[in-house]
């Protein structure tokens, strides 16, 4: 039997399985769900015996564990290395879902005409990777295993991914492959698949500037001691120029700029201007000056206060000048800044502004780094052509926003290239109340991902 023909025969099988792991709430954030955790864990594992992998092994670290599984079929073909996450973001705030998160239900909505399957981590990650356990027993049982195929599915990717460092650099043997497939990311549309190429990294501090060392009264002392509140807002003002460039000394020494076609191709992919604002409800956009909106969310560095406080924030007046505001404020990274250097800039030059009157407190909370996978290794042009042959559509080469730290220390310590083959739409819910994942995207994956193993394995022996 075809490795379609399979698919298609065990379709409702491939579905009820994906639910009843949905059906466990492994949020990894909160402790009360460690059990679950754990069962989620104890789940792939056994769906990846079951789909044929020689080995399945639930792998302790200090954290929750890491499944690895394997198949290899002859150690001279090409080794296929596929990442994903079995953990999931906690559900809150529960009121806002239609349906319990954990408990999957299938509703038509006007882009998942065929259906979309409601629940947490339908499509960030379970629906994703399981995906791909699905199309390894498609192959399987087809007889047409293509490649040598490896698992590495993690359960603290929600929460900082902590104890995975340690894992890859103490298997970097066993982990040895030649691509990295990776499922956690999303398509421009059904109609213009798209796979992702570059990722932001991220810096993010938290300050702390200090005025008098008390709360003052604002009649008898106001005009005559600085007020952190106000301070703080000027200085944070100040890290940006009226072409909304970042005024940080040495910000920009290190980020890679594209060339010409490189940011023609990128604009290529379908955006509309109008509809963009009209989903958010504002009347112009806003960003750095000679850049489209495709090019500041996927090439330009960015920094942005995430939130700010201090001061009486009570029910009516308090005529008070206070001693201390904060500010939580991060930076979307672009290759090649590193954030610890970043981190260092930003302090360096957050102290430099700061006036005599107050004192500043500076501290980096967490980082990581961005990436670029190349659009023309062995492992992008097979899924270019998986694609292809699965859509009728060649896919565009995209830049997300967002951030998958991961993604570098793959390349640094594994040193083959990652593909970020996501099959999910940003209009999915990730992270958000009603998460959901389309049903066609679910089972269009599972083809594409079996196609991607035949014309990698034929690529990959030019
Ligand atoms: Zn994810």
């Amino acid at each position: 039997m075809s490795v379609a023909a399979f698919i298609e025969k065990n379709k409702d099988r491939f579905l009820n399985e994906l639910l009843d792991l949905l059906r466990i709430p492994s949020v990894s954030a909160d402790p009360k769900f460690k059990n679950d955790v754990f069962a989620a864990a104890q789940f792939v594992k056994e769906s990846l015996q079951k789909a044929g992998a020689d080995v399945a092994e639930i792998c302790e670290t200090a954290g929750y564990p890491i499944v690895y599984g394997e198949k290899i079929i002859d150690s001279s073909l090409p080794t296929v290395l596929v990442y994903g996450h079995y953990d999931v973001q906690p559900a809150d705030p529960y009121e806002l879902w239609d349906s319990p998160p954990f408990e999957p239900v299938i509703k038509k909505t006007s882009i998942h005409p065929e259906g979309a399957i409601f629940a947490r981590g339908s499509a960030d990650d379970k629906g994703q990777f399981y995906m791909h356990i699905k199309a390894f027993e498609a192959m399987m049982a087809s007889g047409e295993l293509p490649c040598n195929i490896k698992f590495m599915i993690e359960g603290e990717e929600e929460v900082g991914s902590d104890n995975l460092d340690k894992f890859v650099l103490a298997n970097k043997e066993r982990l040895k492959s030649d691509v990295i497939l990776i499922s956690d990311t999303h398509m421009i549309s059904m109609k213009d698949p798209s796979i992702t190429v570059g990722l932001r990294g991220m810096a993010y501090m938290e300050v702390e500037v200090t005025g008098s060392n008390r709360d003052l009264h604002s009649g008898t002392y106001g005009g005559a001691v600085a007020n952190p509140i106000n301070v703080l807002c000027q200085m944070i003002a100040s890290m940006k120029d009226e072409n909304e460039h970042i005024t940080i000394p040495g910000f920009y020494d290190k980020v890679q700029e594209l060339t010409v076609q490189q940011r023609q191709r990128l604009n290529e992919a379908p955006f509309n201007l109008d509809e963009y604002k009209g989903k958010l409800d504002i009347a112009d956009v806003h960003g750095e000056k000679g850049y489209t909106t495709i090019e500041r969310v996927g090439i330009r560095p960015t920094l942005d206060v995430n939130g700010i406080w201090g001061g009486y924030t009570g029910e009516g007046a308090k005529t008070v000048l206070p001693s201390k505001a904060f500010a939580k404020i991060s930076m979307r990274l672009v290759p090649d800044q590193d954030w610890h250097e970043i981190a260092q800039l930003f302090e360096t030059h957050f102290k430099a502004i700061a006036p005599a009157s107050v004192k500043v407190k500076v501290k980096a909370h967490h980082g990581g780094a961005p990436a670029v996978v190349s659009d023309s290794s062995v492992g992008y042009r097979a899924a270019e052509a998986a694609m292809e042959e699965t859509f009728g559509k060649r896919p565009i080469p995209t830049r997300e926003g967002g951030s998958i730290p991961i993604v570098a220390l793959f390349q640094k310590e594994l040193g083959s290239d990652p593909i970020l083959f996501g099959f999910g739409l940003d209009t999915d819910a990730l992270h958000s109340p009603n998460e959901h994942y389309g049903v066609k995207n679910y089972f269009i994956g599972i083809e594409t991902i079996a196609a991607f193993f035949k014309h990698f394995r034929e690529l990959s022996q030019q």
